[in-house]
């Protein structure tokens, strides 16, 4: 692409949209930036721009400075029938992401990682991997740094490992994976792609430019992943839980690839299924690489997990708290659920994406989540789909610090409170990790309320039963 004779509209002042703004700008291209919110981080972000020449475009100006443009470096966060890409298609002009412009850019291999669930807790593994075996890999993209931010720093010799979500798949064309992973698809986002047929297309598509020489690495147990092998020209190595396939699996307590053991099941310290199969697809990438098994096994074996996700956040009269605030679909809810071990409250609810929660609450009776609680925006629906499946162990109470507060007093002793909402949390919290970090909040708060009531109830004479539990 020849960015000195374009003009590009960068709609969106996120970290992607500032990336893909500085990054046109430093190759010459005109560009104009737009963003309808009006929040601190937006006008920093659109001083800086415009102090290296970028034009910030007013919501009156709209029209008339789009019409200028040439190109749409959309946002991911925006979808693709919103008013402003509706515009630029009628107009036969391009719409693309930053992740397309990195994609056009980027010189050294990349693993790329999509798939409803998994994605960070995979990619991370996969960075440990390959640094641990001495290469420069950067996890970019969907997580830490947008591809466009790190393409000097990766050169030739670096490996991009790219988490590439449904969102950024609308608005990529150009990425050719060394190896693909695709680690599930399950519903998820129905929202904004409306129905399953769009969504499983736009996971697909990260295959779409492999040739012969590159890997689709893919899930044996998931029946529309295991589809996607009849559509690529990749060579297809699969992983699995349950079979000895050609590629990574799980015999004899340990790790397998192509019959050859690299480690344990019990040296990896995150538990879970899910988690054996995110390690699964990590070593199969990490072997195509030709990844020596002393470095997978030292990364693997100190993989500490990723925040938010199923994490031990803290401890309050007996109770143990578990943050999985980024389980935002009922499938990694689920997940969550079958790994926790013993008993536990579920906290469940938050900003509904248009999907039923009756699967949820079939597995919740088969677990060990003896009561739910359920909060937030679209807490009728989730009752709704509780009671179909008959389980009535139930409190609905909308606002989120009330909800973790009757969860806390309805755990016992050595229950645990369970984080696994399998809803957004736009409804109250600017994104998941938000959620996350005041449920760990909330663990304080109870501990100051409980040593106030243990006050008044010594106060009023009964000492005996004063904690709050
Ligand atoms: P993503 O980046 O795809 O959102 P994460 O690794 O951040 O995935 O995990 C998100 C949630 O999904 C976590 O709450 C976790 O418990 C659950 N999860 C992780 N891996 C899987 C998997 N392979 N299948 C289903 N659920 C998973």
């Amino acid at each position: 692409m020849l960015f000195e004779r374009q003009t590009f509209f960068v709609a969106g002042l996120s970290r992607s949209g500032v990336s893909a703004a500085e990054y046109l700008i430093s190759r010459g291209a005109c560009v104009y930036a737009y963003d309808d919110v009006e929040d601190e981080s937006v006008t920093a972000a659109a001083v800086k721009l415009s102090e290296i020449g970028c034009h910030i475009v007013s919501k009156d100006e709209l029209e008339e400075k789009s019409e200028r443009c040439d190109v749409l470096v959309l946002s991911p966060g925006i979808p693709v029938d919103h008013p402003l890409p509706v515009m630029f298609r009628k107009a036969g002009k391009r719409i693309i992401g930053e992740t397309e412009l990195g994609a056009l850019a980027v010189r050294c291999p990349v693993v790329a990682v999509t798939g409803t669930n998994g994605k960070t807790t995979t990619v991370s593994m996969l960075e440990g991997i390959f640094r641990t075996a001495g290469k420069h890999a950067v996890a970019c993209a969907n997580i830490g740094k947008p591809l466009t931010s790190c393409i000097g720093e990766l050169g030739e010799n670096g490996v991009a490992v790219a988490e590439i979500s449904s969102f950024q798949l609308e608005t990529l064309y150009s990425l050719r994976p060394h190896v693909a992973i695709v680690l599930n698809v399950t519903e998820d986002h129905l929202n904004r792609h409306y129905n399953m047929e769009n969504y499983t297309y736009l996971k697909a598509k990260i295959l779409h430019n492999s040739a012969e020489s590159e890997y689709a690495v893919l899930n044996y147990d998931d029946p529309i992943v295991r589809s996607f092998a009849e559509k690529t020209r990749a060579k297809v190595v699969w992983f699995s839980l349950n079979e000895k396939v050609a590629g990574g699996y799980i015999a004899d307590g340990g790790f397998y690839f192509l019959g050859e053991r690299i480690l344990s099941e019990s040296d990896l310290p995150i538990d879970g299924d899910h988690n054996r199969a995110n390690a699964l697809a990590a070593i199969c990438a990490a072997k195509l690489f030709g990844v020596g098994n002393a470095a997978i096994i030292a990364a693997l074996k100190s993989f500490r997990g990723v925040k938010h996700r199923l994490q031990k956040v803290g401890e309050l009269g007996g109770v143990t708290f578990i943050d999985d605030s980024k389980a935002t679909n009922v499938d990694s809810a689920i997940k969550a659920i079958e790994s926790v071990r013993g008993e536990s409250v579920l906290l469940v609810g938050g900003k509904d994406k248009g999907y039923s929660y009756e699967q949820l609450f079939e597995a919740v009776k088969k677990s060990g989540v003896v009561h739910a609680v359920i909060y937030g925006e679209n807490a009728f629906r989730v009752l709704n789909s509780a009671l179909k499946q008959g389980f009535t162990a139930v409190t609905l109470c909308r606002p989120f610090d009330m909800a973790v507060r009757v969860a806390y007093l309805t755990a016992k002793r050595g229950q645990s409170v369970l984080l696994s909402p399998a809803s957004a949390s736009f409804d109250a919290f600017k994104n998941y990790e938000e959620r996350g970090e005041r449920f760990t909040e909330m663990i304080s708060v109870l501990a100051e309320e409980g040593k106030r009531e243990k006050l008044t109830v010594i106060a009023g004479g009964d000492g005996e039963n004063g904690e709050a539990e």
